[in-house]
Parts: structure tokens; sequence; C-alpha cells
């Protein structure tokens, strides 16, 4: 039978409808700080900044040159170099008629000029100079205000500050904006097996990886990290956990403990101590998937394995971040490409296997797949540069089908 969307277990949702529901339910975020210019790139702007001086606040030459009045130009006639005006430095006289002035670029254009002749086009001798070229009036100008006028809406309010718009801002004085806050994002891992590292493992322990993939992933979202560490089985350790978490933060991942086992505390102590939502997603791997909300702290329960932290993150953690931070369009880029091996699919679950894909010399996106997918070989996900995104409804997929890629790059 071919499985679909309609034909989905029920309450089962399907990645498309979990990350609706997620979105439906996160806020954006209007906390604000004011922070020094720096570390305003790439924050987002909370207010509308607009010009209170003119750039450039003086006429100035935008060529090294001279000065000259354009008028005197028609006759050919050769003109007396009366003075220099650098950058910063500016010629304090009046240029006369018959007279000129050396002009650096960035110079104030002195009084009674009114154009600039590139120093190619002059020829000097001693203190005069002639003229080869045409120049047209008021050539090489640059006037008051042609950057940004006094009053001009320089910068929009939700703006995502630039290098571009750093500059902007220098140039018109402003050394400290508002920006949204940045979201506190805490995370534990829970597990009794769960070791840090550098201390010895026992019988049946494992290292704990995933509060470093979360690390690495956060930080590409430029959040306030808080890492809470490993947090016991126990519904004592788990709630201390929830507790403090939902008073620091604005959201709060864990992962691991959200399937049935006897020892998972994560649903029944966010039940306890806020609303809990608890969804079967059709997406592979991760499947399921707690959601919801201690206080004014967004919770999200990932399960444990170290590739469902790593492609959970991304479908639904990631997206509620941005929206939060007043991203309008948290999509992700997907390519299509021509799969080289075959792979392994059951339908009835989206599949994100992992892949490595590259560009042929025509161009076109060729992907193949790193190996075994077991959601617990975190190699395939180190190997791998993008996810291979497969339909729910598909089977085992032939080595030349035109599959869709999600590259890691700018994702994870
Ligand atoms: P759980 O979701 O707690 O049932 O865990 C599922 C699997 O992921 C188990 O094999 C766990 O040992 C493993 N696991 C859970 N948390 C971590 C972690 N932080 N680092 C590495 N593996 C983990
Ligand atoms: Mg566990």
């Amino acid at each position: 039978m071919n499985t679909t969307c309609d034909t989905l277990p029920s309450g089962t949702l399907t990645q498309e409808q979990a990350q609706a529901r997620i979105l439906a339910a996160i806020p954006v975020f209007d906390a604000t700080e004011r922070v020094g210019l720096r570390q305003a790139l790439g924050r987002m702007l909370a207010h509308t900044v607009t010009a209170h001086i003119e750039v450039p606040p003086h006429r100035n030459s935008a060529m090294d040159g001279y000065a000259v009045r354009h008028a005197d130009l028609a006759s050919g006639q050769a003109l007396q170099v009366i003075g220099s005006s650098f950058a910063g430095r500016p010629f304090t006289g009046s240029v006369q008629p018959g007279e000129c002035v050396r002009i650096m670029t960035g110079a104030t254009v002195p009084q009674g000029a009114d154009s600039i002749v590139m120093q190619e086009n002059v020829q000097r001798n001693g203190d005069s100079i002639s003229i080869s070229a045409r120049v047209e009036p008021g050539e090489h100008v640059r006037h008051p205000g042609e950057d940004m006028r006094i009053g001009d809406t320089v910068l929009e309010a939700g703006r995502k500050l630039n290098a571009a718009d750093l500059g902007l801002l220098a140039s018109l004085s402003i050394g400290e904006v508002n920006v949204i806050r940045r979201p506190r994002v805490a995370f534990c891992s829970t597990g009794d097996e769960l070791k840090s590292i550098g201390e010895p493992l026992q019988a049946g322990e494992i290292y704990d990886s995933n509060r470093y993939t979360l690390y690495g992933m956060l930080q590409k979202l430029e959040v306030e990290i808080i890492d809470m560490g490993v947090v016991r089985d126990t519904r004592k350790d788990v709630e201390r956990a929830f507790q403090q978490a939902s008073q620091l933060a604005d959201v709060f991942i864990t992962s691991g403990g959200v399937s049935v086992g006897e020892a998972d505390f994560v649903g029944d102590t966010l039940k306890k101590l806020g609303q809990a939502e608890f969804w079967q997603i059709a997406v592979k791997p991760g499947k399921p998937l707690t959601f919801g909300k201690i206080g004014n702290c967004f919770f999200f329960g990932l399960p444990g394995n170290p590739v469902s932290v790593m492609a959970g993150f991304p479908l639904f953690v990631r997206p509620a971040i941005l929206k939060m931070r007043g991203e309008s369009a948290p999509t992700v880029a997907e390519y299509s490409a021509i799969c080289t091996t075959p792979l392994k699919k059951a339908p009835g679950r989206k599949d994100y296997q992992r892949g490595i894909c590259e560009r042929d010399a025509n161009g076109q996106w060729r992907v193949r797949s790193t190996g075994g997918q077991g959601s617990h070989i975190l190699r395939s996900m180190s190997q791998a540069n993008c996810f291979i995104v497969l339909p729910l409804e598909w089977g085992n997929v032939e080595a030349g089908t035109e599959v869709s890629i999600m590259p890691f790059e700018g994702l994870l």
C-alpha cells in the first residue's frame, strides 16, 4: 500500500504539520537591549534610524586633481595654482577667475571653485596648469547629503544589521543602538548512562555528545547559550532542571528521555510544571517530539540519539528560534540532485538520510549516501554535507533517481 499523509496512524503528524503548530505558538521576540556598534553586527535593529547630520557634511572632491571655475576653461588659458586643499585640511581662501587649487580626494572644494579636473588631465608648469581634456560643469564634486540627508530614514526597524549598516551608523556618529535581545537557550542531556568529557566510563556508560552538537548548532543562531550539563534520570533531577531552565531561559531543549521507557521523566515533568504536547512525527530520524511551555519558556524535548538531535534541531527548533528573532521566512534551501547510490527506505515517514553532495562538471548536483543510517551513527553526520530528503510515501530509492538535498552549509 502506498502510504500518504492521509493514511498516517492517528495522532501522528507530518513534519510540516508539526512545524506549523510550533511556529503558530511562537511569538516574535520584542525584548530589546542597547549594544555598542560592533556588538550590533548581525542583530535585529529595534528602532528606525534617521540621519541627524548630512553625509558627507561638506562639498568635497571625488578625485585627486585641481579645483577650478568651470567658466575659466572655455578660453583654454593657463590657471594659477594658489594653494592646496587636503582631506581634513581645507584651503581657506577663495578661488578667483584665472585661479585654481590643488585638491585631494575627500578634501573640501574651496569657495569659488565648482568643478574638479583630474590630475591625469592636467599639465603643470611651475605655479600654473593647462588642461588637456574636456571637463563637465560640476565634474567630480561630491555634494553635502549625497549619501544621507538630515531626516532621511537610513535603516528601518527590524533590519538585520550587516557590515555596511555598521559603517552607515558610524558615519552618523551613532555608537549604540537598540536591538532585539538574543533569545536565551538552555539545554541539557538526560540519561543515567551519560558521562561528561574526562570522566571514566563504567560498564554501560557512554560519553554525552548531544550537548556539543547542540552547542554547535545554536552557535550559528546567535543566541545566548546556557549549558545545563547532564541530568540524571530521576524525577527530582529532571524537575530541578526544568525549574532552573524556565527561570533562566526563553527556550529549553533536552535530549533523551522522551520515549516511553521506564526512566523517561521529561514528559511527566513538563505536564506537571507547564503545558506539554507529545507528538509522533512521521519523520526519520527523530520520531517522538515533545513541545511545550513552562511559564514563558518554550520547551523542546528531542530524542536522545545523536543523529535524531541533529535532524530534529534544524527541522523544529531552529525555525522557532528564527521566528522568535523576527526572521520572516525561516526556510531552508533544497536542491535537486541525482542520487548515485541506492537508498533503503520504508514508506510512511519522511526520511532525512545523510548524503555527500557535489556538483559535477556540468553544474548538476550529485549525491551519495554516507552508508549506515542508524540514528546512533554520529559519524554519518560528520562525513555528510547534506541531508537527502525523501518524501513520506517513497520506498527504496534506485541509483540514478532524482532526489531533494538540503545542504548543511548555513544550517548546521
Ligand atoms: P533516549 O531518548 O533517552 O531513550 O536515548 C536514546 C539513545 O540515545 C540511547 O542509546 C542513549 O544512550 C542515546 N543518548 C541519549 N542521550 C545521549 C547523549 N547526550 N549523547 C549520546 N548519546 C545519547
Ligand atoms: Mg535516556
